[in-house]
């Protein structure tokens, strides 16, 4: 018995019922067999000195006047019994019902049906709903960030799958060749394994880095940096490559402009990486131009370039991880479409924004980031 109470809570709701009756009782019987008497004698005293002092039979009189009493209180014990019972049933409907519901939909999800939800009163705003309510709207919540998460995972396997063919197959493919004597040991086909061997080893270490950025297993030490040092570190960094694509770099960074609040080192990679896709996407002869001006409480810093351009329906989708507008493309050029997806959690961990804007095909891309001024007392590093 103490084990089905225990288990549950309609039991528990009626038990605790059952006590309230039982202490109401107990104390009105008590009052009853304790202060009743003496409460009568003065009581019936004070009547026959009202009534002129005639003889009453006050004992016999209490005598009844009590049983009555008993007689009422077993009758309200018993309507108060029967309302207990009905109490704790409607109030486990109400309760435990929802409850239950909500634990046979947590042990599908646990199997693995992620689609499971409870039923939530429709026709109330969310204000208006009680606690059971909107733990089953929070619980549907969860659910479905759940079956989102689930879903993203099932995608990062089959993309990964995806992209780790192509380079695996072309060195099965190259190594079965020469095995066979079908390619010739040259330099060429032993470039090529390496090439081959080289975008797996970047594409993993993208991988690795991509997953350490969405657990936010990273720490930002931010700092108060001005823009024009962060430009010019990226402008050396890629100096050699511009230079031998012959792609022109312009420059244009107001002196006056307030520091950022940042992490050096991660907004210098967001930056390398965007101006890297300049230079990727542009043919030579072409410009790319790094500008930097305030934008509300914000600095704006974009990337433009003369490249090849971006159609608007790809657009959306750009900061999505292993995206790429063609393929062959970014393929044959290294990228893994893994590069913009890190940029732009680096960027909005800064509280930051990252945004494409291109013209279309031909008339080049502009990328956009945003970073928070330094608070105007930090020193500029
Ligand atoms: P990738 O490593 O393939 O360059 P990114 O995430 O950096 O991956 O970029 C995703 C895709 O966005 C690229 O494959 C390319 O199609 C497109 N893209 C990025 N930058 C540019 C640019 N400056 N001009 C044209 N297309 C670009």
């Amino acid at each position: 018995m103490l084990g089905i109470i225990r288990r549950h809570l309609g039991w528990k709701l009626f038990l605790s019922y059952l006590i309230v009756i039982v202490v109401g009782v107990v104390v009105l019987a008590t009052a009853a067999e304790f202060a009743a008497p003496s409460a009568f004698d003065r009581h019936l005293a004070a009547m026959q000195q009202m009534m002129g002092g005639s003889m009453m039979m006050g004992t016999d009189l209490f005598v009844s006047f009590r049983g009555a009493l008993r007689e009422a209180l077993i009758l309200a014990a018993g309507a108060a019994f029967l309302a207990a019972v009905v109490a704790s049933l409607f109030i486990t409907r109400q309760v435990v019902t929802p409850i239950q519901a909500m634990m046979r939909a947590s042990r599908r999800i646990a199997e693995g049906h992620y689609d499971e939800r409870v039923q939530v009163p429709g026709d109330l705003a969310t204000d208006e709903l009680d606690e059971l309510a909107r733990l089953a709207l929070s619980f549907n919540q969860m659910a479905a960030k759940l079956e989102h998460v689930e879903a993203m995972r099932r995608q990062l396997i089959g993309d990964v799958a995806h992209e780790l063919r192509t380079p695996l197959t072309t060195i099965q493919g190259t190594a079965e060749g020469l095995l066979d004597g079908v390619l010739p040991p040259e330099p060429e086909t032993f470039h090529r394994i390496y090439r081959e061997a080289d975008r797996l080893q970047r594409l993993v270490s993208d991988l690795q880095e991509l997953s350490r950025v969405e657990a936010g297993a990273y720490t930002l030490a931010r700092r108060p940096v001005a823009v024009r040092a962060l430009v010019d570190t990226v402008a050396e960094r890629l100096g050699h490559q511009l230079e031998d694509k012959q792609i022109r770099l312009e420059r244009d960074v107001p002196a006056a402009l307030p520091p950022v609040m940042a992490d050096e080192g991660r907004i210098g990679q967001v930056l390398l990486n965007l101006v890297g896709n300049a230079l990727q996407y542009t043919p030579p002869g072409g410009t790319v131009r790094i500008a930097a001006r305030h934008d509300g409480d914000t600095v704006a810093i974009s990337v433009s370039d003369t490249g090849i351009g971006i159609p608007a329906k790809h657009l959306p989708h750009l900061f999505t991880r292993f995206y790429r507008v063609d393929k062959s493309r970014s393929r044959a050029g290294g990228g893994s479409g893994i590069g913009l997806t890190i940029a732009r959690h680096l960027v909005e961990a800064h509280g930051g924004t990252l945004r494409a804007e291109s013209a279309g095909p031909g008339q080049g891309s502009t990328f956009t980031l945003t970073l928070p001024f330094a608070p105007p007392s930090s020193p500029i590093l």
